[in-house]
Order: C-alpha cells, then structure tokens, then sequence
C-alpha cells in the first residue's frame, strides 16, 4: 500500500509500505479521507519529540471502510463506514479500570505509534477491535463530517471533564479552530444562554457566527479582561482552545467564582502559567485539562454526527498524493481543518 511516512522536520515520503497479514480478532480499513490535526502539524512543523520513534504514518482524524475482517471478529462487514478512537488502551492499567481508558499508561495512538490515516489503508490491532475502538457511523452521514468524529469525541470528552454544560451556562470559548468551534456546536446543542468565542481570524470568526455563537471576539482587538468588563461576560466556563500561555492565563482570570476552566490544547513544552494561587482558592475555580477520548467518548461522538454541523470545518480538501501540500495549507490564515481525501474507486 502507499502510505505518507514522516522521517522528520518537514521530511514527508510517499513510500510503499507492506501490510500485514490479516491476524485473527484484526481489521483492515480503507482510507476514505484523513484531516489534518494540531498533532500532527506541530508534530510535521517542529520535527521529533520523544514520544515516537520515526519515520512513522501520521493522521489519527480519519473515517474508512471496512476491508477486510479477521477471522474471529463479528458486528463488521466489509464496506461498513467507520471511525476509529486514537487512543488504543491496555484495558488493565489503573487509568482504564477507572474508565479513563483514555490516559492508558500502556496507550498506543494511531499515528503516533502505530500507522495512521495518511496511507491508502489502516490495520488495526486486534486489541484495538476487543475493546470496541472501531465505530460504525451513522448512515447517510457526510465524508468532511465523519472525517471529524474524533475531534468530535476529544470535545464531548472535554465537557465530561467539567461536568457538562447546562442552560444556566456562559461559555467563553478561546480559540476559534476545529476544536473551538466544535465546542461552540456542543455548547449551543446543550443550551447554554450565552456562547462566546475569540480568535484572531476574520474568516474563522465569521464561521462562528455562521454556527451560531452568540458573541465573537476579535483578539487581536480585545482582551479577553477588557471585552469581559465592557460586555458584562462573566463566564460559568472558559475552555482554552488554543496554545497561548496568555490566552489561558487571560481565561483564568475572567471566569467567574465558582467557574471551571478546561485546558484542552496542548502547549509547546516546558510552557507554564502564573497561577494566583489566592484566586483559585477563594473563588474556587475548577481548573482541569482533557487530552483524547474515552471508547465512550467516541461512540457518543458518532451518535451526535448527525445534530451538528462539523462538515463546514474543513475548509480546504487536498487529494492524498498532495498529502505535504495539506500540511503547509493548515498554516494559511482562512484554514479550519484540512482534508486529505483518498481517490474513490
Ligand atoms: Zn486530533
Ligand atoms: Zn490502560
């Protein structure tokens, strides 16, 4: 198969890669289409990091058909639609048998460790099939949108952390990418009075608004201090969408008492924020982060595919042979998600 292997800084191949004989309790899925992540462009962008070993096949954003099944393996048929969580868990470490399967200590993530979407096909473990990591999606749903689940499945996994989002909820977006205005649509379907979001793109802020935000913010012209104080926002929620060590600190200090702060994006490492330790303890700020989706998660995610609107995020769609060209296109100003689409045959 041809698959798109990262040996290091900006240093993508296409390549042609065996792949493995079909084991017992394992499938092999068709790449339909694979978005870009954050991950896996500060991964292309900043070269190595510790947590892998190169050259490895990225994208972990991917929907594909069922190829072949294993031997063993029932509820899949050839043809079937699926997604498939990032996270491979262990199922025995004492993260998973508390149900957050999604912090494995043993964990394997598609594109990280083992190959990823941007390849004409994916073998998944039969590990991965046992615990129910591969989901059918929903008939009749949109290829840009199921490209999305797992984005999708990180944000339903972000609200668990804070306990949800209710009708009596302001919620202050920061960060208006994929993921922010995923939790824009999660916000607004669960009936928050008041949904926010900043950024610092027109392009995006104006697909926010398409999407139903109440307010968007322009950073580059506000703080979110300043707008907070000028727009009587006193958020119930804050969620940091967005890899700014300012933004986050910003966020800390404009939730109102008794409010929760979720630290969803990743930072560069080594990244710290001043903390008023006094502000946190007297106002009683729920401070938590959120990294991937529990099994789930993601089976939620694709049950809600339907009700929302994560097709209009992906903004650009590159052929798979032009995979190093999607890559550079996440770094244009009017990018959201870009997609690498495989040829239908
Ligand atoms: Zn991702
Ligand atoms: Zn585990």
């Amino acid at each position: 198969m041809k698959a798109f292997a990262l040996y290091g800084k900006e240093d993508m191949r296409l390549e042609e890669m065996e792949l493995p004989a079909l084991e017992r309790g394992a499938l092999l899925l068709r790449v339909l289409a694979c978005a870009v992540c954050g991950s896996d462009a500060r991964m292309f962008f900043n070269g190595p990091t510790a947590r892998y070993t190169l050259p490895i096949v990225l994208g972990h954003e991917f929907v594909a058909q069922v190829e072949a099944v294993g031997e063993g393996v029932d509820g899949y048929s050839v043809g079937d639609l699926v997604g498939a969580n990032s996270v491979i868990p262990c199922m025995r470490c004492p993260a998973c048998t508390s149900g957050k399967n999604n912090i494995c200590y043993n964990q394997k993530l598609f594109g990280v460790h083992i190959p990823g979407g941007f390849a004409e096909y994916v073998y998944v473990p039969p590990q991965m099939v046992a615990v129910g990591g591969i989901v059918r999606l929903p008939a009749g749903v949109d290829l840009r949108a199921a490209a999305l689940t797992e984005v999708l499945a990180c944000c339903v996994h972000g609200l668990r952390q804070v306990g949800g989002v209710d009708p009596n909820d302001e919620v202050l977006i920061v960060g208006d990418g994929a993921v922010g205005l995923t939790f824009l649509q999660l916000a607004l379907l669960a009936g928050a009075r008041r949904v926010v979001t900043s950024g610092r793109r027109p392009r995006r802020r104006e697909l926010a608004t398409a999407l139903g935000a109440h307010e968007t913010i322009d950073a580059k012209q506000w703080s979110l201090a300043d707008y907070a104080r000028a727009h009587g926002l006193q958020p119930s929620l804050a969620i940091v969408a967005a890899s700014s060590p300012e933004a986050t600190a910003e966020a800390l200090a404009v939730v109102r008492p008794g409010g929760r702060v979720l630290l969803f994006s990743g930072y560069l490492p080594g990244t710290s924020v001043p903390l008023d330790v006094n502000a946190v303890h007297y106002r009683e700020t729920l401070i938590v982060g959120s990294i991937d989706s529990t099994l789930g998660d993601f089976h939620d995610a694709a049950a809600l595919l339907p009700r929302l609107r994560m097709g209009e995020l992906v903004t650009h769609a590159y052929p798979f042979a032009q995979t190093v060209s999607a890559f550079y296109s996440t770094r244009e100003q009017d990018a959201v998600r870009v997609l690498v689409t495989m040829d239908q045959d």
